[in-house]
């Protein structure tokens, strides 16, 4: 477990892109002493001039202290680095905050125990980088704990309010993130189509925000029951049953066709639905849905 009252523990980056840069100096501002590599090295000058170290080798900066934090665009990029080093790696942690699937993130965790990283751990970034260091970010990991835990008080640095641990299995954190970024998307979607239905009646989309918004909030209050239904695997609709919802679903495709806004996204709302009410689920809550969500698409 870290020490909060131990003084800053070193830390190094790979990768000054966006967000490597906003990483390293998330780190330096909370008194980390930090290396950083990049492979265009003038991204560095900035985070230099902030006391930063510029290592002359991804070898060099990998050496530099316990814990390597590695953020470039792919998976790709992450080996073409990383697999020249022999050794180097050896005892010390690697924080591989690059996006990637979930499987990637498990293959990536077997290639370190060959190569005898001394741990690996996958990570997800939920944040832009304006938002690194803030209490607005939340950085996802997964891996060995014990090396999560022994780096914890560092990596707060990044995500002072929401830094957190979420299974030993490391290709869980990427499939919270996609998953997350479903969620963020569907949320999106809905608003933007929203707009644009408000639009044909002259409805502005700062007007429609306010309720789109209170609906948003409403939705995630009725998660609270429908995740423990999914959980349970029974549906009580003790709000509506998907009946109900089919019908309002049609009135979605219905006005979307004849105010000439597209109707791709409410047929395929309504599509789900229908299919729950063929599997027998007509009377049963909104969350029975999971059941079509489970299977592969046809
Ligand atoms: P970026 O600004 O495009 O930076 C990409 C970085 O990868 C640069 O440091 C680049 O080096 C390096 N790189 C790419 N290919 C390389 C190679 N073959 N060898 C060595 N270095 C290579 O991207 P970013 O926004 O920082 O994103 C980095 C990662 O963070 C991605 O996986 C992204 O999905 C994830 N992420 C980003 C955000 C965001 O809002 N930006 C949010 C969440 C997660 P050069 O500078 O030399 O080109």
């Amino acid at each position: 477990m870290s020490n909060p009252n131990a003084a800053p523990a070193p830390v190094t980056v790979i990768g000054l892109g966006l967000m490597g840069q906003a990483l390293a100096a998330a780190f330096l501002k909370n008194g980390h002493p930090t290396t950083v590599w990049n492979r265009s090295s003038a991204k560095a000058d900035e985070l230099v001039a902030n006391g930063a170290v510029l290592a002359p080798s991804v070898e060099a900066a990998v050496e530099a202290g316990p814990l390597v934090v590695i953020c470039v665009s792919d998976y790709d990029a992450v080996h073409a680095l990383l697999d020249p080093l022999e050794g180097s790696l050896k005892g010390r942690t690697l924080v591989n905050m690059t996006s990637a699937s979930s499987a990637q993130a498990r293959a990536t965790s077997k290639w370190a125990v060959e190569r005898e990283v001394g741990a690996y751990i996958d990570s997800a970034i939920m944040a832009i980088p304006p938002a690194i260091g803030t209490d607005e970010a939340i950085l996802l990991y997964s891996g060995p704990k014990t090396a999560f835990d022994e780096h914890e008080e560092t990596l707060k640095a990044i995500a002072p309010e929401a830094t957190l641990y979420l299974d030993e299995d490391p290709g869980v954190a990427s499939l919270y993130d996609v998953a997350l970024l479903g969620v963020m998307w569907s949320v999106e979607n809905a608003f933007l189509h929203g707009a644009a239905l408000l639009g044909t009646a002259g409805v502005k989309a700062t007007a429609f925000l306010p309720l789109a918004k209170a609906l948003a909030e409403m939705t995630g209050g009725f998660l609270d029951a429908y995740a423990q239904q999914i959980d349970d695997g029974e549906y009580p609709a003790d709000d509506a049953t998907i009946t109900t919802h089919i019908l309002a679903m049609e009135h979605l495709v219905d006005e979307s066709r004849e105010l000439g806004v597209n109707t791709e996204l409410p047929e395929l709302i309504k599509v789900f639905g229908q299919r729950a009410v063929a599997a027998g689920h007509s009377d049963n809550s909104y969350a029975a849905m999971i059941e079509q969500f489970r299977k592969p698409s046809a």
